[in-house]
């Protein structure tokens, strides 16, 4: 999931499943004209004709277009990788929780794995060992790092990072910068960054020290920096230290797995209408969609249903305000300023998840 990039057009969709590529499953499925079915991408059934199959991005979607679920690949139910990832992320709840240390042995048996490769598939995923993982939590060392260290990362430990089902501090939300540094474009305030991969491709994160500021994809690790710079231009821009990565990691881990959210402190800067709607997606369940005129509703605005897709299209926190979930009123997707494919691979990732 490290590497994954998302499918921009159907002639990469056809190689995946040509090459019956499991790390496309969950992300389009592919119906066969001729048999009325539809598939993952690496179904094992006898490969069709190119001119005889039509992608999906969704299960919901290949059902409307008239095909059932095939019984050898089992639409629906989790692929095998998406198994495997439920189980490492399992497996990292389990060591944030645990009071003492866990064994690779203990850990292994919890996800039903062998230890070498649960150490393997841990690693791949994760992109440390389980012990690595287990001393960012724990060690006195880590922490006191943090309570010295920068205002970013005493922010995470603040939250109680490590429990990321823990009661959300609500406060923690208020906008952090004063409305005058705001028209400024973030004048003096501080923001730390850092880049990394998630399913949906590149991703820059972004923290001031009062939570996390911006969440943005793009197609180049090297122009990340220049689209958060016109963000906040008036900022002073650094990236992040050591202590960032985990609060890297921790934001990537919610991405590749939108149902379980992003649950840390955000800075969430707006105007008040924007921060109304933002709050009001907020509140939407994963798996769960709204349209615009519904959020319009919601926010007792019935009649400012363009202004409402506006502060959708201006929000800055991709997936942590799950702007993905509102789509347009007659079932179409509607926009995403990340791009409608992104959207639709987060919508077919939660409904996956939701779905077990
Ligand atoms: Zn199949």
């Amino acid at each position: 999931m490290d590497t994954k990039q998302p499918y921009p057009d159907d002639e990469r969709r056809w190689q995946a499943v040509v090459e019956r590529d499991r790390g496309a499953d969950g992300r389009f499925y592919y119906g066969v004209k001729t048999t009325g079915i539809f598939c993952r991408p690496s179904c094992s059934s006898r490969l069709p004709k190119r001119h005889n199959v039509e992608f999906f991005r969704t299960i919901e979607a290949a059902e409307t277009g008239g095909y059932r679920a095939c019984r050898r690949c089992r639409p629906g139910t989790a692929s095998k990788e998406q198994q495997l990832e439920k189980k490492i992320v399992a497996a990292c709840r389990r060591i944030e929780a645990s009071e003492g240390p866990l064994t690779l042995a203990e850990l292994a048996q919890g996800a039903g794995l062998s230890p070498s490769y649960f150490q393997r598939l841990f690693k791949r995923l994760v992109g440390v060992s389980p012990k690595q993982y287990a001393a960012a939590h724990r060690s006195r060392r880590f922490k006191e790092q943090l309570q010295t260290g920068s205002p970013v990362t005493e922010a995470i430990y603040a939250a109680g990072f490590s429990s990321t089902s823990g009661a959300y501090d609500k406060e923690k939300d208020q906008l952090a910068m004063l409305p005058k540094e705001y028209r400024a474009g973030g004048a003096g305030v501080s923001i730390h960054y850092g880049i990394a991969q998630s399913f949906l491709g590149w991703v820059i994160v972004a923290s001031t020290e009062k939570g996390v500021c911006a969440i943005e994809f793009g197609e180049e690790p090297s122009s990340l920096p220049g689209q958060l710079r016109r963000r906040f231009p008036q900022a002073r821009l650094q990236q992040g230290e050591a202590g960032f990565a985990v609060l890297l990691q921790e934001v990537i881990a919610g991405i590749n797995a939108p149902a379980r959210g992003i649950d840390l402190p955000l800075d969430i800067q707006g105007t008040v209408f924007q921060q109304q709607v933002w709050e009001s997606l907020r509140r939407i369940q994963p798996g769960e969609t709204r349209s615009y005129s519904e959020v319009a509703r919601e926010i007792g605005r019935p009649r400012a249903v363009r202004a409402v897709a506006s502060a959708c299209a201006a929000n800055k926190l991709a997936v942590a305000i799950p702007c993905h979930r509102v789509v347009a009123k007659g079932g179409g997707l509607g926009g995403y300023r990340w791009g409608v494919e992104r959207k639709a691979q987060l919508l077919a990732a939660e409904h996956d998840q939701g779905s077990e």
